[in-house]
């Protein structure tokens, strides 16, 4: 299987609205990139989005996922129902939700198979975060997340994402450097070739943590950089045309 479109996500976290939905839609709707472009709005306002950019190639997407299928779980939201309101992906694993909501890898392993089962592509966030970063525990990080997470899965023929974030680079305005970047791509194709054999070249790599319109280029001129995820970029839309336009 071939490699697709750089893939660049809008991960707006708990922000934006329908002010926001609709500058984006007017912003983005009449482009032609020559990246995949995604936006993953909170759970409330993607059937809005999915409206708006009905015939567009824009992806919608969500933040989260239930681990659960259905039944008594209050706030949750399955994959199937993500399926149903035309979410083409949905993160899965992101450092906001490892830290704040305390998920773990096993529970990201669970959505995974979720996703896939409803035919929604996940995009799975790993990271270190600095203390890990500056004791040289990167590799051992990563290591654990994508072995807990995809170990033994089969795609077949899905699609998958892995999205890199480097906890100390999140809204800080500081980005990995292109070296670490390099290094580390390298080191997670690697991995997921490991794990996955031939379906590895199918899955997209992404980078995520301070990515900005001056920065995207040479991101994503990166061996394994297969896209981008950006968060606090994403939320003014003429910004994140910007970076959109730079592949
Ligand atoms: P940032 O966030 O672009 O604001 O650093 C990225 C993310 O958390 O996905």
């Amino acid at each position: 299987m071939t490699k697709k479109a750089p893939l660049v996500v809008a991960n707006w976290k708990l922000n934006g609205g329908t002010d926001l939905i609709c500058t984006s839609v007017a912003s983005i709707r009449n482009q032609n990139f020559n990246v995949q472009v995604g936006i993953a709005p909170p759970y409330v306002y993607i059937s809005e989005l999915v409206t708006f950019l009905r015939n567009s190639p824009i992806m919608v997407g969500s933040q989260n996922v239930s681990k659960f299928e259905s039944g008594a779980f209050t706030g949750e939201t399955s994959a199937q129902m993500l399926k149903e309101v035309g979410c083409q992906f949905c993160l899965i694993g992101h450092s906001e939700r490892r830290q704040v909501f305390l998920e773990n890898s096993e529970s990201c392993r669970t959505k995974v198979e979720r996703a896939l089962a409803a035919g929604v592509m996940p995009i799975i966030c790993i990271g270190e975060n600095a203390q890990q970063y500056e004791m040289g525990l990167t590799r051992d990080i990563l290591y654990r997340q994508l072995h807990h997470t995809l170990e033994g899965l089969s795609l077949n023929g899905q699609s998958l994402a892995v999205a890199y974030e480097p906890v100390w680079a999140i809204g800080t305005g500081r980005a990995a450097s292109v070296e670490v970047v390099g290094e580390v791509h390298q080191f997670i194709f690697d991995e997921l070739v490991v794990m996955l054999g031939e379906d590895a070249n199918s899955v997209q790599i992404l980078y995520g943590g301070s990515v900005k319109k001056d920065n995207a280029a040479e991101l994503l001129a990166i061996d394994h950089v297969d896209g981008l995820l950006v968060g606090g970029a994403s939320l003014d839309p003429e910004h994140f045309v910007q970076i959109c336009r730079v592949a």
